[in-house]
């Protein structure tokens, strides 16, 4: 009889096959090779169940040199030797000190084992303040909100800039549980409306490249398992702002509602899908739910002035 391993104090064992897991339990619990297999077909079968990537498109990958985005660009090259693709990748040095720097090199290095051209982008060149800078005028309260509005208006523009036809982000599983109930939380209905695998504009005056998250199917847990397995560096420091009170206290929950019933994180996204359909519908006839165009500075905006240039105007005018 094949030896199983201990895990929390409970002998288990692989569902597929019954030798030694390496993780999940019950149904889910995979042994090495099957977690492996599975991992690799979760991203396949996203990518092509929503339709991410055509044959021969160029993506781009938004790299922070973390273990989602690393996972995700080692996947993607895999997956380019089925399905043709050009795969370049942006790094965004938002400005942290102590922070960025080891994650920049872990990315260089990876960039260049698998061969992917980097480009790296940064607050101070783009919007003229790191974000040490802009956080130093306007309080840490709130960083990361702050953070992710121009981030995702750099790797937009860059994107853009580098005539990619997709931006993959390495949004997991997990972020996306977390978004949904986030949404839900906060009373969000239009933003959870456009959250979805693939993200499109409908404005069709602005050229905006789609987002794609092809680890979509994939745990936070199962990314860092198959990065231990395939000796993926990674820099496992925190961003010393990582501070987002509610998304923190989603995650914990949701961790302890997986402890206990495995599986709750696919069933809240997969129940997120079966709805989506219709919460678009009824968004649309309540308020619009796709993204518009900025009139100040043209990007994206989910209506009126988009939220860097409102924060930008709030940093010039000395306001909190
Ligand atoms: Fe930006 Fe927050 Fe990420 Fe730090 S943890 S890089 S502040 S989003």
């Amino acid at each position: 009889m094949k030896k199983k391993i201990k895990k929390n104090n409970l002998n288990l064992s692989c569902a597929k096959c019954s030798s030694p897991a390496c993780v999940g339990s019950g149904p889910l619990a995979r042994c090495e090779k099957h977690f492996l297999e599975d991992f690799d077909s979760h991203v396949r079968n996203a990518v092509r169940e929503y339709h991410m990537i055509k044959p021969n498109e160029k993506v781009a990958v938004a790299l922070s040199g973390g273990k989602d985005s690393t996972v995700m660009l080692h996947q993607l090259v895999q997956l380019s030797k089925r399905l043709p693709m050009r795969l370049i990748a942006i790094l965004v040095d938002e400005g942290i000190a102590d922070y960025r720097a080891p994650t920049i090199a872990v990315a260089k290095k990876e960039c260049k084992k698998l061969r992917v051209p980097l480009h790296i982008v940064s607050f101070k060149s783009e919007f003229g303040l790191s974000l040490d800078s802009m956080l130093k005028k306007k309080g840490q309260a709130g960083a990361c909100s702050f953070c992710g509005v121009f981030r995702r208006q750099l790797l937009q523009k860059a994107a853009r800039r580098l005539k990619a036809d997709k931006l993959a982000l390495g949004h997991n599983l997990d972020d996306a549980a977390q978004t949904v109930l986030l949404n839900l939380y906060r009373n969000e209905p239009a933003r959870l409306a456009r959250f979805w695998p693939i993200t499109e504009s409908e404005d069709k005056k602005q050229h905006f490249v789609p987002r794609i998250r092809p680890l979509i199917r994939c745990s936070e847990k199962e990314v860092a398992l198959w990065a231990a397995l395939n000796s993926v560096p990674i820099h496992y420091g925190a961003c010393p702002y990582a501070v987002e009170a509610m998304r923190q206290t989603v995650r914990a929950q949701l961790n302890q509602m997986e402890d206990r019933y495995p599986g709750t994180k696919v069933r809240i996204f997969n129940a997120f899908v079966k709805m989506r359909k219709g919460l678009v519908k009824a968004v649309e006839a309540g308020f619009s739910s796709s993204l518009s165009v900025c009139p100040q500075c043209g990007e994206i905006s989910s209506g009126g002035f988009c939220g860097a240039c409102r924060m930008l105007e709030k940093l010039k005018s000395g306001k909190k």
